[in-house]
């Protein structure tokens, strides 16, 4: 006779989504799993640069969209979990940078000066003087001019590790996504999940609810249910490293014409210690369209025209290509913010941004008080065997 484990909650997926679920979840009294098929935080939340954006970045071009508003709260609710006051007691998690910078180049300056005059009412950003500029741009050859904008940068590893911390009894390893049997009706409900691994025997797990937080793993996962309105898309970018010969530890937005920065920098350390630029933004985006070795030669070019004053050329670069995985939108963009479906006795979710993860989570939480399930304890002895997923390493330690 096969094993089963009766759960209140089986969360697919242990990236942000998931973790931060496990967490609010467990804290309601309800007995939850989470299933991970490769390393915590391996998809996108350890690529995440770990800006905790509040807006300000989607407003750039005086364009206040719905986004803007929807994670203009997450700051305040991330602060409160740093300083241990918040939902979740995040205090050993270091913070990067306090804030971020924004700088514009020469010929860009007095445009962009003019619409953050509006913004810095507002307090989110704050034109610096020359002598407030972080180091690096400290030199005579900078000729643009440089903000600050009060939203932090952390270090995702970190996070990871704390969400999972007090957690490590209910998260599993499975080896393969072809590790799960997974039968849904025609009405979308999932009417077995079981789990198999040789040499374990296998587990039927019987769930109240069953989330899918398993980031770009939903689209296969939940494919059967795309007539019940569960698409995904995928938006590419090609991310660059660069551990850099110098240590300026830089966490900054270069604003261009459009709504994306030109370059996103956030500053990382390998294990050793050496210094990382880690870029994203337009260079990013429009990289999806390059070769590795294209791609290293614009950043490049990027760099040295934006820093003529440094010499890169004992930098050591590397690029890999990422998936952002979001609910399908029909401008194929962004999606506004966090997305949770629920169809039966199943819930797709996507945060769409590191920084909407708690708010992805009050979400649910939210709508499975409302359905009164009454928490029960589980058995979980005959998970024992069940091997504990590793967690991700950085992806500079990875690739440099
Ligand atoms: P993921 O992090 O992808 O996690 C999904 C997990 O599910 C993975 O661990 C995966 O191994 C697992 N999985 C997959 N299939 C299965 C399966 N079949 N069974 C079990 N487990 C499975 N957002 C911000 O707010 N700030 C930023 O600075 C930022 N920077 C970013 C930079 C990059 C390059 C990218 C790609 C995204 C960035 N984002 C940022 C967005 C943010 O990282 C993502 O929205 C968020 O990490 C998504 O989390 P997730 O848990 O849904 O998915």
């Amino acid at each position: 006779m096969k094993n089963t484990v009766e759960i209140d909650i089986a969360i697919i997926g242990g990236g942000i989504a998931g973790l931060w679920l496990l967490n609010r979840l467990r804290q309601l009294g309800l007995s939850v799993i989470l299933l991970e098929s490769k390393a915590l935080g391996a998809g996108q939340t350890n690529k995440s640069q770990g800006i905790i954006h509040g807006g300000a970045k989607y407003a750039l071009q005086g364009l206040l969209t719905s986004a803007s508003q929807a994670v203009s709260e997450m700051p305040q609710v991330w602060n409160d979990c740093l300083k241990g006051k918040g939902i979740l007691d995040l205090s050993s998690v270091p913070i990067l940078s306090h804030h971020q910078y924004l700088w514009s180049t020469g010929s860009l300056a007095s445009k962009v000066a003019g619409f953050f005059s509006g913004m810095a009412l507002k307090g989110n950003v704050r034109e610096l003087s020359r002598d407030a500029y972080p180091e690096i741009f400290r030199n005579a050859q900078f000729k643009g001019q440089v903000y600050s904008l009060e939203e932090v940068v952390l270090d995702v590893h970190a996070v990871t590790r704390e969400l999972v911390k007090p957690n490590q009894d209910v998260i599993f390893k499975i080896d393969q996504p072809q590790d799960y049997q997974i039968k849904f009706d025609a009405n979308g409900r999932l009417t077995s999940l079981e789990i198999q691994a040789e040499p374990i025997e296998p587990i039927q797990v019987k769930a109240k609810k069953y989330i899918f937080a398993a980031g770009a793993g939903n689209e296969e996962l939940l494919s059967p249910l795309k007539s019940h309105g569960i698409t995904m898309q995928r938006r590419a970018l090609h991310m660059v490293l660069v551990k850099t010969p110098f240590n300026y530890p830089l966490f900054a937005h270069c604003l261009g014409l459009g709504a994306t920065p030109r370059i996103t920098i956030t500053t990382h350390y390998t294990h050793d210690g050496q210094p990382v630029w880690y870029m994203g933004g337009q260079i990013a985006e429009e990289g999806v369209r390059r070769d590795s070795k294209e791609q290293i030669q614009v950043a490049r070019k990027e760099l040295q025209e934006l820093f003529p004053w440094l010499d890169f050329t004992a930098a050591e670069f590397a690029t890999f290509f990422v998936d952002r995985a979001e609910p399908l939108q029909e401008s194929g963009k962004r999606p506004d913010t966090c997305y949770v479906k629920e169809v039966e006795n199943v819930i797709a979710a996507w945060p769409t941004k590191l920084a909407l993860a708690p708010r992805l989570a009050d979400e649910i939480a939210a709508s499975l008080q409302r359905e009164n399930i009454n928490p029960h304890a589980a058995d979980l002895r005959s998970m024992r065997a069940w091997p504990i997923p590793a967690l991700a390493k950085p992806v500079w330690d990875e690739l440099l």
